[in-house]
């Protein structure tokens, strides 16, 4: 199976692919990931990257497209994949289909996550992560004592992602807005977006992406 996670930065992408990985056994391609995880290994890639991931912007495409082309070739997703994170402009979602072409690799859906601004950006303002395990926790509903994991116990490990304060929050909505929105045009005229409502916990709209992706 090869899906497209697709929406609104703090949607929850990051939370469904790691379940649906699991139910599917399909490879997590997060470009996110990829990218702080070059960060902090301080690889080329990572020193390109930052300057425009601190601030919300969006890290160029001719960088971004190189990326998934790597990525795309490498053994690791001839089992399937989950797309989470890329494409984010209409030139890397033509590019993406093109590369496609070429590894005559067919996307089954492109699952667009659907919510309410408001709510997101509160939610993403709470946002932690686990430097030692990469779990993504919440403020909201996680119980977190002196930044220490409460999933895999390292002590003071939680940190909060600088792209996730709460100005540049509200400057990635206006680059999405702007920049990647437009994306979901591009797969509605190919037949393979399906509208997924994602206002709900993560056991709901993860219901509801497993029921989007089976029938
Ligand atoms: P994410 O973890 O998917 O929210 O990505 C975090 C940041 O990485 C984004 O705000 C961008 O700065 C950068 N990034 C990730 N994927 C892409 C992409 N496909 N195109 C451009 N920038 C990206």
């Amino acid at each position: 199976m090869r899906l497209i996670l697709f929406g609104p930065p703090g949607v929850g992408k990051g939370t469904q692919a790691k379940l649906l990985v699991d139910k599917y056994s399909l490879d997590h391609i997060s470009t996110g990931e990829i990218l702080r995880e070059a960060i902090k290994q301080g690889t080329d890639l990572g020193l390109k990257a930052k300057s425009f991931m601190d601030k919300g912007e969006l890290v160029p495409d001719e960088v971004m497209i190189g990326l998934i082309r790597e990525v795309l070739k490498s053994d690791r997703c001839k089992s399937g994949f989950i797309l989470d994170g890329f494409p984010r402009t209409i030139p890397q979602a033509e590019e993406l289909s093109k590369l496609f072409d070429d590894l005559n690799i067919k996307i089954d859906k492109v699952l667009n996550m659907e919510v309410n601004e408001d709510l997101i950006i509160n939610r993403l303002s709470k946002r932690r992560i686990c430097g030692n395990c990469n779990a993504l926790l919440n403020l909201l509903t996680d119980k977190i004592e002196d930044n220490d994991c409460p999933k895999c116990l390292t002590k003071d490990s939680i940190y909060q992602r600088d792209d996730d304060k709460e100005e540049t929050i509200k400057h990635r909505f206006q680059v999405y807005n702007q920049n990647t929105s437009p994306v979901k045009g591009f797969y509605q005229s190919k037949g393979t977006l399906t509208n997924v409502d994602s206002m709900g916990d993560v056991r709901e709209v993860f219901i509801n992406i497993v029921n989007a992706i089976e029938n």
